[in-house]
């Protein structure tokens, strides 16, 4: 069973050609800069053969032709025929409430992830452009759509609603949705695995640190709360997105600087988060290598991030009645080791203790806690796209 994971954004399409006897990757790529100047597509072979071809990228339809291209290339192909490939799993930012679990896509669906635009404006759109356009390549084969937020509909009322007046949640459907759902589903999933434990019996906090970030609490392998809300802006500190504030703050920024909404939001998500406070770089290693060389205000963007991490655990903890195990993952969780350390040590006064010698792992899948840490916590690398291609083949 051969199967296409595409990721399909406003610039950029991220691909994973995956064969599913043994769970492989043949080939994966990704296709940068469309429609805008010097597009380029990179792809690699399970075998490590690289290939770069800067051509004129217009759109996505002509992106995804071009991957076609290249997965049927004689020297760096994967298949002899696109008749090879079974069934393409999308990735979909915004499934509201409807979506509960991945679906087999027909017009009624398209139809409704459209109707989530306004939910998710900035990827819903891109996302079905990616459906359309492999549709149309491959009219015949099912499609698959999987949603960063069905693992969170899990959540009760309680976790979802926002305390305004009930009448939007009924109009407009104003609530916390969640995202980084197929992350999350995957690494605590995982985590129970490594546990040899069953998932349902399991009470696990789940960390998706990367450039957005958030922490999900999963109790007996239901999602009961996240920290991202109606949108990707709630929550942690990330690297350009500010996270919790005072919604207050909004009007009176806005008054003081003579601000439009639209501006507004940009600084919100573009200009805030380790990014605001630093004044360096939203990647965390610029901000990192500042704070070592001694500035000020990277340190405390790293101490901000990491604190706002140490007080949605303590919640989540009081939230489930405890936890078993606590996960970090992306490329945050996977790599930082000084921003786990310092997360749990945080957390020591409830018995957690990182075994610092197994803490000095990157991006492999590793128990960091000592054997008498009260809490097991791991390092799990994220697999969203085995995710979505392990739902696709369940569903065709
Ligand atoms: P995205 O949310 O864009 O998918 P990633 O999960 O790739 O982001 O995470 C990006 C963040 O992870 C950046 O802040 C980056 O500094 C950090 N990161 C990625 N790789 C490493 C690494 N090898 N060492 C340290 N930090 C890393």
């Amino acid at each position: 069973m051969i199967i296409l994971v595409i990721n399909s954004g406003s610039s950029s399409i991220k691909y994973q050609l995956f064969n599913m006897e043994e769970e492989i990757v043949v080939a994966k790529g990704g296709i940068q800069r469309i429609g805008i100047a010097n597009s380029f597509l990179e792809h690699e072979t399970h075998e490590g053969k690289e290939t770069r071809i800067d051509q004129d990228i217009p759109d996505h339809a002509a992106g995804i032709r071009l991957m076609m291209d290249v997965l049927l290339d004689e020297e760096y192909g994967v298949i002899n025929d696109i008749d090879e490939i079974d069934a393409v799993g999308h990735r979909v930012l915004h499934g509201g409430e409807k979506f509960t679990e991945s679906i087999i896509i027909d017009e009624e669906v398209v139809k409704t992830i459209e109707e989530y635009c306004d939910l998710g404006p900035l990827h819903n759109p891109h996302n079905l452009t990616g459906i359309r356009v492999c549709k149309k390549l491959m009219p015949d084969k099912p499609q698959v759509a999987v949603f960063d937020t069905s693992f969170h509909t899990t959540m009760p009322e309680k976790a979802y609603l926002y305390a305004l007046p009930y009448e939007y949640y009924e109009k407009y459907k104003v609530k916390r949705y969640g995202f980084h759902g197929t992350s999350h589903r995957y690494v605590s999933r995982r985590c129970a695995q490594l546990m040899n434990r069953p998932y349902e019996e399991l009470k696990i906090i789940s960390c998706h640190l990367g450039n957005g970030a958030s922490i999900a609490a999963v109790a007996n392998g239901k999602c009961v709360d996240t920290s991202m809300g109606l949108t990707p802006l709630e929550g942690l500190v990330m690297g350009t997105r500010c996270g919790d504030i005072d919604p207050a703050i909004i009007k009176f920024i806005m008054e003081k600087e003579g601000l439009t909404i639209e501006e507004m939001d940009k600084i919100m998500n573009k200009k805030s988060g380790l990014l605001g406070i630093s004044g360096i770089s939203n990647d965390s290693r610029d901000v990192s290598e500042a704070a070592k060389n001694g500035n000020y205000r990277a340190k405390l963007a790293l101490e901000l991030f990491d604190y706002r991490i140490v007080k949605y655990i303590g919640a989540y903890m009081a939230a489930m009645g405890g936890v078993d195990a606590i996960v970090f993952t992306a490329g945050i969780g996977e790599n930082q080791f000084e921003t786990r350390a310092n997360i749990i040590e945080q957390l020591g006064f409830l018995g957690i203790k990182l075994d610092p010698e197994a803490n000095k792992v990157r991006g492999e899948e590793k128990e960091i806690s000592t054997a008498d840490s009260t809490v097991k916590v791991f390092v799990i690398p994220t697999n969203e796209e085995l995710m979505i291609a392990r739902d696709t083949l369940a569903l065709i």
